[in-house]
């Protein structure tokens, strides 16, 4: 029997940004429901390694995080957010801590302990804050226990949201709350709330290779967009070079350290290929080598190239990679004595739903924060650790306006039952794997690394075929948590390739072999989609 459940704020995902938010609201005396499709640790913050990125560094400046984050973002960051979020790094670091995160200290030479400081690609200098190599398991670890712990939190585990609910006011739309469906049960209920936030991650599981967990389908910028949010920057999509290809590996990062340390790409023949694309070889930025892999494997008709580190001693690459060497190993791959088979993958959404300074959306009391937002932080291209730093920076942002605002939003009015009575069970499931197996296969081939007009025409023209047959499909049978994610994918492989068909120039990821230049004729624009 289907029932509705009234909060004073419904977070839509328990990663890095919605739990923050929910910790910084709950002691303010309100109610607050976080749900996740998932496993509360589902997102990709658990499966964040790097760390996040903040200025402690006695040679390090705010200054100099602004100007790092500004050249990678390669003319399109918005140069207040990006000084607002960075000045935020060392306060949100201290929030973190008090929440009982452990960071990694060293000692100084004077005795002094202090946070250890790693280096990443684009920082100029050593800002990055880690827990060893597993920081987003620290910070998503004790998130949840915190949030367990508070009496003003309900958390919700496999509760997928199916739409929003909104109603217009004068002319202005507000959000009153979400249809959602406990997977468990599989039963649609109704919650309502007087705000509601989208903190539900990014997109990479549009496309075939992605280095994201299951969970990073877009839903959260599908919902907005279908509820009538701004939606800008799609074709921003990042790619990590190198991800285990094996077909029983999913979303394995094959370090870019394997590199430094003097891994080679080669092909299946044996023969190495960066000399062709960069004079600095497999020491080239993360694109660049994407590229090149993409570059031949299209050439070639391979399925991936091979990253060989096998000619270092057996000891050095146990003691440096253990991890890698270990996982691999559970695939049958010797990585001392044999090439490790890779491949690029989607790894970050730069684009998403369009916010501003307080992660407010286009609809009334609805916000969006973390990766499925653009908050105009990364441009055309994000650089390193940025990503955490934007959860937790703007989910204070959030905090801070819906505490103002809270007490002013009157109760949303009684909603009506979601409604089944006109669709059956599925008897064709294979409808939905097929279609998605589709769609991440020419998501991968037509709107991947390289990208060209017709290439991208073509994507469209299956992404109208297959938007007709899943909106049939939706029309008729009761929903299921596989078809939803469909449902938002189809969307957003829409709203990327309608992005990258607008932008007539190769920029930061954005990489097309029609327009191979950046236009630097005219101010850079960001691109944005109206529904
Ligand atoms: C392998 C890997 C390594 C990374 N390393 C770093 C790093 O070192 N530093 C860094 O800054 N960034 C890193 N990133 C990126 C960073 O981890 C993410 O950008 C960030 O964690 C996103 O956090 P989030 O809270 O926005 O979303 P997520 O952590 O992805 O959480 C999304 C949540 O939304 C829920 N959800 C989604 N859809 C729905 C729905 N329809 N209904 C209900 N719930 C839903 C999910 O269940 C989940 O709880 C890495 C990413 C990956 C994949």
């Amino acid at each position: 029997m289907p029932y509705s459940q009234n909060y004073d704020v419904l977070i839509i995902g328990s990663g890095g940004a919605g739990l923050s938010l929910a910790l910084k609201l709950a002691d303010h005396s309100m109610r607050i429901a976080v749900l996740s499709k998932f496993a509360l640790t589902a997102g990709s913050t658990y499966y964040a390694q790097g760390g996040i990125s903040a200025v402690f560094g006695a040679d390090d400046s705010i200054e100099s995080h602004i100007e790092d984050t500004l050249d990678a973002g390669a003319g399109l960051c918005d140069p207040e957010i990006v000084r607002l979020t960075v000045t935020h790094g060392k306060s949100s670091i201290d929030w973190l801590r008090e929440q009982g995160v452990i960071f990694t200290e060293e000692q100084t030479a004077s005795g002094e302990i202090k946070l250890h400081l790693n280096k990443e690609g684009g920082h100029s200098h050593r800002r990055i804050v880690h827990t060893a190599d597993a920081t987003g398991k620290a910070v998503s670890l004790s998130l949840i226990e915190r949030a367990q712990e508070h009496a003003n939190i309900d958390l919700f585990e496999h509760h997928n949201v199916v739409e929003l609910i909104t109603d217009s006011k004068e002319g202005d739309k507000r959000i009153l709350g979400a249809y959602v469906l406990d997977s468990k049960k599989q039963e649609v209920r109704t919650i309502t709330a007087r705000v509601v936030v989208l903190a539900t991650g990014g997109a990479s599981k549009a496309y075939l290779y992605s280095t994201n967990p299951q969970s990073s389908t877009g839903d959260g910028i599908a919902l907005a967009w279908r509820a009538g949010c701004r939606v800008s920057n799609m074709e921003f999509m990042q790619f990590h070079p190198t991800c285990l290809y094996h077909p029983h590996a999913h979303s394995f990062l094959i370090s870019e350290a394997v590199r430094g340390e003097g891994g080679k790409l080669i092909l299946p023949d044996g023969s190495s290929f960066m000399q062709h694309f960069d004079p600095r070889e497999e020491l080239a930025p993360r694109d660049i080598v994407a590229r090149a892999i993409d570059h031949e494997m299209k050439k070639r008709g391979i399925d991936c190239v091979y990253l060989d580190i096998s000619h270092k001693p057996e000891q050095f690459i146990r003691e440096h990679f253990p991890t890698i060497y270990q996982q691999c190993l559970e695939f049958d791959i010797d990585i001392t004595k044999q090439p490790i088979p890779v491949v690029p993958a989607a790894h970050y959404t730069c684009g998403g739903v369009l916010t501003d300074s307080y992660a407010r959306t286009d609809i009334a009391n609805l916000y969006a924060i973390g990766e499925v937002a653009c908050t105009g932080l990364h441009g055309a291209n994000r650089m390193a650790s940025n990503s955490l730093l934007e959860c937790l920076v703007f989910a204070e942002r959030a905090s801070e306006d819906i505490l103002q605002k809270l007490s002013g939003i009157s109760p949303p009015p009684p909603i009506p039952d979601w409604d089944e009575s006109q669709v059956s069970d599925s008897d064709e499931e294979v409808v939905v794997s097929h279609n998605w197996e589709e769609l991440r296969r020419f998501m991968w081939d037509y709107v991947g690394i390289v990208r060209t007009d017709k290439r991208l025409s073509r994507a469209m023209n299956r992404v109208e075929l297959l938007k007709k047959e899943i909106a049939e499909y939706y029309g008729n049978f009761r929903v299921t948590s596989d078809l939803l994610e469909l449902r938002n994918l189809v969307i957003v492989a829409e709203l990327i390739i309608r992005c990258a068909q607008q932008r007539k120039e190769s920029r930061g990821l954005h990489y097309t072999l029609d327009y191979p230049e950046t236009d630097n004729s005219k101010p850079a624009q960001n691109t944005v989609l109206t529904p």
